[in-house]
């Protein structure tokens, strides 16, 4: 449930840009890779390995903007 913790993140202002500190407002485009290993007739889903997304920045005049697997690190 990454996409939920990226929501969560940005709602309380803790995704931070790193360009002009403020809060990061917005991303999209979420997507995750996901493992899945084959059980006989069943594909069972077992890892999510990594995610990634699309920050924008949207503070006042920073164009800050990045597609990342680490967003992580840009929370505060
Ligand atoms: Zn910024």
């Amino acid at each position: 449930m990454s996409e939920q913790v990226i929501k969560d993140a940005i709602a309380n202002s803790k995704m931070r840009c790193p360009k002009c500190k403020n809060a990061v407002q917005k991303y999209e485009k979420y997507s995750e890779t996901i493992d899945a290993v084959r059980d006989g007739f069943n594909v069972v889903e077992v890892d999510s390995r990594s995610s990634r997304v699309t920050l924008t920045c949207g503070n006042g005049d920073c164009d800050w903007r990045e597609r990342t697997e680490y967003w992580s690190e840009y929370i505060d």
